[in-house]
């Protein structure tokens, strides 16, 4: 394997796919509204699961892959995801994780654990529902919070991630801190990223990890932790043993030890979420082109921070 690494010695060791952009929820972060979401859902030719295999195979002999965490659009709606993942763990890679918004998660939760799925992470943005369809333009709490409590039944491990906006669910912080505490599990709140129509005002909803801190603070007596490497979110526990993340992409970049590669749903690799240049791989192509690909998508990395993109996470997975 020819070591593929950059000047700040990043390589790719996670690699995220967007398994399709097809989404059953509209959420105010990915969509300007239902139009975006119905053109997105319009969007045809996905990668069938032997040709991601194909794909992620001919990654793990060229990288140092060991975690592959499938994303969208919803990975839910993805037909054949149980076959995908137990081919990744035959692949050789264990470490097979999931982002979704839990909405068809109930009823799937036993079959993703019994294909292999090592943990998920399950996007609530609000615990009242007025808020909840504010955000994603739906009406689901009660069935999302019926799916994370059957992954956690199913042995699945579970984390709850929270995109907080200003003047859209930062009533929500305590509530769903609660929810998730209540629970034993772990919640992960997002600083908005200036992504898709939110690239020129994302700054307008943020609402940063010091006022998450300092909200937070009033009611815990909170610890951090020591911050993994190339991890996203930086964690904290509470006096009571309760454990909760942010992910400050704004107040705290996490670019210099970055280590995740992205696969799209058409095919396309990409080395941040920064750049709009998607890297076609063909499967028919030499393993030296995909190195010299491979170097192009760690080209990509930002050397401090995420400026911004016109692509939503929607299209290039979250
Ligand atoms: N549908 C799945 C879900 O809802 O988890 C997976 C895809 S969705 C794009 C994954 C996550 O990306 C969202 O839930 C949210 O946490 C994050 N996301 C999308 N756009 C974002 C933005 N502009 N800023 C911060 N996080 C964002």
């Amino acid at each position: 394997m020819l070591k593929i690494e950059d000047r700040y010695g990043r390589t790719f060791r996670t690699l995220r796919v967007s398994l399709l952009q097809h989404c059953n929820l509209g959420c105010v972060y990915c969509v300007a509204g239902e139009a975006e979401l119905k053109e997105a859902n319009a969007v045809g030719d996905s990668l069938g699961v032997e040709q991601l295999l194909a794909i992620i195979r001919r990654l793990k002999e060229q990288l140092p892959l060991d975690t592959v965490r499938l994303t969208g659009g919803e990975p839910l709606l993805y037909p054949g995801l149980a076959s995908l993942i137990r081919g990744i763990r035959a692949a050789g890679i264990d470490a097979v994780r999931l982002t979704t918004n839990g909405f068809l998660l109930e009823r799937m939760a036993p079959a993703l654990k019994e294909a292999g799925l090592e943990a998920l992470n399950v996007s609530l943005d609000a615990v009242e529902e007025e808020v909840f369809a504010r955000m994603s333009r739906r009406h689901s709490v009660e069935r999302i919070i019926r799916g994370i409590d059957a992954a956690v039944a199913a042995g699945l491990r579970v984390k709850i991630n929270t995109v907080m906006m200003k003047g859209m669910n930062d009533s929500q912080l305590l509530p769903l801190l609660d929810l998730a505490f209540a629970r034993g599990l772990t919640i992960r709140f997002l600083e908005v990223m200036a992504m898709g129509h939110l690239h020129d005002h994302a700054g307008r909803y943020l609402v940063t990890q010091d006022e998450l801190l300092g909200r937070i603070g009033e009611h815990h007596r909170i610890t951090p932790e020591p911050r993994a490497e190339s991890a996203t979110a930086r964690y904290w526990t509470t006096e009571t043993g309760h454990r909760f993340g942010i992910i400050a992409n704004e107040s705290e970049p996490f670019c210099r030890d970055c280590d995740r590669l992205r696969l799209d749903s058409s095919g396309h690799i990409y080395g941040c979420l920064s750049s709009n240049q998607p890297i076609g791989l063909g499967l028919s192509e030499t393993a030296a082109e995909w190195d010299e690909k491979l170097k192009l998508a760690l080209a990509q990395k930002q050397e401090l921070r995420f400026v911004g993109s016109d692509l939503s996470m929607l299209h290039i997975g979250g």
